[in-house]
C-alpha cells in the first residue's frame, strides 16, 4: 500500500483527536482539528452512529496514522505483538514505540515522526557508532543514538538544541548539547501514554 501524501490535518479530523502529525503547528490556533473539529468531506458532520467493528478499525487506524506505518507493516508488528510474551497490545505499542524514526522524534531531534522518518531516510542518524536509514529499525536496551557529526549543523537540530522538550520518556536519556540519546531500558507499561486503546486492535485483527 502507497503511503499516505495528502493533507495529514485531515488525518486527525477524521479519528476526532490531535494526532500531532505536524509539529508545532499541532500546539498553536491554527491546528485544523481546533477551528473544525468534525470529520472531512461531505458527510463530516453528517450519521454520528459507529457499529463495534467501526469503533475497533478507526482505534487501529489511529494508531497506525501516528506512527505512519502502512497496513501490511502494521499488521506484520501484530503478528509479532501476538507471538511475544505478555498482553499482545502493550507488545504492539512496545515495538511501534522501539522504532527508529519513534525515538529520534521523543527525543526530542526533531518535531514530528515524519520529520523524523526523512531523517532517518537521508542518513543523519548512527546507532551504535554505524549509520542506520532504516526508520523501522528496533533499538534495544544500551543501543546509543547519535546525530551525524556533519548533519548536526542542520537547522532543525540546531532549533532542537535551542529549544529542548520538556521532557523525554524514562526509558530514554538524552543529552541535547551533544545530540546523543541512549536507550536505557524497553518502554515499560507507563510509557505507553499515547491514547490508544490496544485491547480494540486486538479485537479487530482476532475476527
Ligand atoms: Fe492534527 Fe497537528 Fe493538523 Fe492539528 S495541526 S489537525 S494535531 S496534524
Amino acid at each position: 500500500m502507497a503511503r499516505y501524501t495528502g493533507a495529514v490535518c485531515r488525518l486527525c479530523r477524521r479519528e476526532g483527536t490531535k494526532l500531532f502529525l505536524k509539529g508545532n503547528r499541532c500546539y498553536s490556533e491554527k491546528c485544523s482539528i481546533d477551528r473544525r473539529p468534525y470529520a472531512p468531506g461531505e458527510h463530516g458532520q453528517g450519521r454520528k452512529k459507529v457499529s463495534e467493528y467501526g469503533i475497533q478499525l478507526r482505534e487501529k487506524q489511529k494508531a497506525r496514522r501516528i506512527y505512519g506505518i502502512n497496513e501490511k507493516q502494521f499488521r506484520r508488528y501484530f503478528v509479532e505483538a501476538a507471538r511475544q510474551k505478555g498482553v499482545t497490545g502493550e507488545n504492539l505499542l512496545r515495538l511501534l514505540e522501539r522504532r527508529l524514526d519513534n525515538v529520534i522524534y521523543r527525543l526530542g531531534f526533531v518535531d514530528s515522526r515524519s520529520q523524523a522518518r526523512q531523517m532517518v531516510l537521508h542518513g543523519h542518524i548512527r546507532v551504535n557508532g554505524r549509520k542506520v536509514d532504516i526508520p523501522s529499525f528496533l533499538v534495544s536496551a544500551d543501543d546509543e543514538i547519535e546525530i551525524k557529526e556533519k548533519s548536526k549543523k542542520i537547522q532543525v537540530f540546531q532549533e532542537a538544541k535551542e529549544s529542548p522538550k520538556a521532557s523525554v520518556p524514562q526509558w530514554l536519556e538524552v543529552d541535547m548539547d551533544t545530540l546523543t540519546g541512549r536507550v536505557m531500558s524497553m518502554p515499560s507499561s507507563e510509557d505507553l501514554d499515547l491514547p490508544i486503546e490496544s485491547h480494540l486492535i486486538v479485537e479487530l485483527y482476532s475476527r
